[in-house]
C-alpha cells in the first residue's frame, strides 16, 4: 500500500462484484488507490472498465465486497449506514453527468440543500450559496429553476452544490458528458480553478483525452483494475527522457 502520509483517501484491495441472476461481474478487482489532499485526479478507461463503480464504492455510495476504504483515516465500511451517510454529506460532493438538480427548486435552493442537510442555519446557508453561485459565474441565475437554464449553467449549479459545503473530496462522473465542447471546456476550467485556487480535491471520470492530459494526475482503468497512474510531473519527465 502507498504511504498514508497526507493521504486523504486510501483504497486498499477493494473488490466489487455485481450479481444479477447467476451472472456475476467483477467490477473492481483488488484495487489500490491513494488520493492526497489537493489532487485533481482524472480517471479514464473504456466503457465498462469500472470507473463509475470506483466512484460509487470509494465514496461509500455503494457497498464493497472486499478490502477497505479510509477517508481521513476512517474506514467508511466500518461505520453504520447512518454514520456513513452523515460522513458523506459532510465530506463529499458529487457531480454527475445528468445534473440531478431538483426541478422545482431555484438555483440557490438547490445549492443550499447540502448545507441545510448538515444543519447549517438557513441565513448562513443562503449567504454561502449565493457566494458559491457567484464563484461559478451564475450570480444572475440565483432565482432560476433548472428548466430555465442551459445545460452548461445547470452543470455549474451542480458544481456549486457539490462544493458549497467545502467537502474533502468532490467526485465527478463524466460531468461534461452532456455538454457541447465550449461548455465542457468552461466546466473543466472551473474545476481546475477550484482545484488550483482552493486546493479542492477532485476525482473526475472523463472520456476526453484533453481533460485527462490537463489533470495533475491521470489514472487508467481496465477490467476493474488500475493499469496506469501518472502525474503531470512524471509525464513531463518521461517526455524529457524521450527527447533526443
Ligand atoms: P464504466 O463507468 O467504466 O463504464 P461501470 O463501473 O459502470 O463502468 O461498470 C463496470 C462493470 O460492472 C461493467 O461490466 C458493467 O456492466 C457492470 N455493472 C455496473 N453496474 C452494474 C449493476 N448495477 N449491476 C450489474 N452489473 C453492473
Ligand atoms: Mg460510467
Amino acid at each position: 500500500m502507498a504511504s498514508q502520509e497526507d493521504a486523504l483517501l486510501v483504497a486498499d484491495g477493494v473488490r466489487k462484484v455485481y450479481r444479477t441472476g447467476d451472472l456475476s461481474v467483477l467490477a473492481l478487482d483488488d484495487l489500490d488507490l491513494t488520493v492526497r489532499a489537493g489532487e485533481l485526479v482524472a480517471v479514464m478507461g473504456p466503457s465498462g472498465s469500472g470507473k463509475t463503480t470506483l466512484l460509487n464504492c470509494l465514496s461509500g455510495l455503494d457497498e464493497i465486497d472486499g478490502g477497505r476504504v479510509l477517508v481521513n483515516g476512517r474506514d467508511l465500511f466500518e461505520m453504520s449506514d447512518h454514520d456513513r451517510t452523515e460522513h458523506r454529506a459532510r465530506s463529499m460532493g458529487f457531480v454527475f453527468q445528468s445534473y440531478n438538480l431538483i426541478p422545482v427548486f431555484t438555483a440557490v435552493e438547490n445549492v443550499e440543500l447540502p448545507l441545510l442537510l448538515v444543519g447549517v442555519p438557513a441565513d448562513e446557508a443562503r449567504e454561502r450559496s449565493v457566494d458559491m453561485l457567484r464563484r461559478v459565474g451564475l450570480a444572475e441565475r440565483e432565482r432560476h429553476r433548472p428548466s430555465e437554464m442551459s445545460g452548461g449553467e445547470q452543470q455549474r449549479v451542480t458544481v456549486a452544490r457539490a462544493l458549497v459545503a467545502r467537502p474533502a473530496i468532490v467526485w465527478a462522473d463524466e460531468p461534461t458528458g452532456n455538454l457541447d465542447s465550449a461548455m465542457a471546456a468552461q466546466i473543466m476550467d472551473l474545476l481546475r480553478e477550484l482545484n488550483a485556487e482552493e486546493r479542492q480535491t477532485i476525482v473526475l471520470v472523463t472520456h476526453d483525452p484533453a481533460i485527462g492530459a490537463a489533470a495533475g494526475r491521470l489514472i487508467r482503468m481496465r477490467d476493474g483494475r488500475l493499469v496506469g497512474d501518472e502525474t503531470a510531473v512524471s509525464r513531463d519527465t518521461a517526455a524529457a527522457a524521450n527527447r533526443p
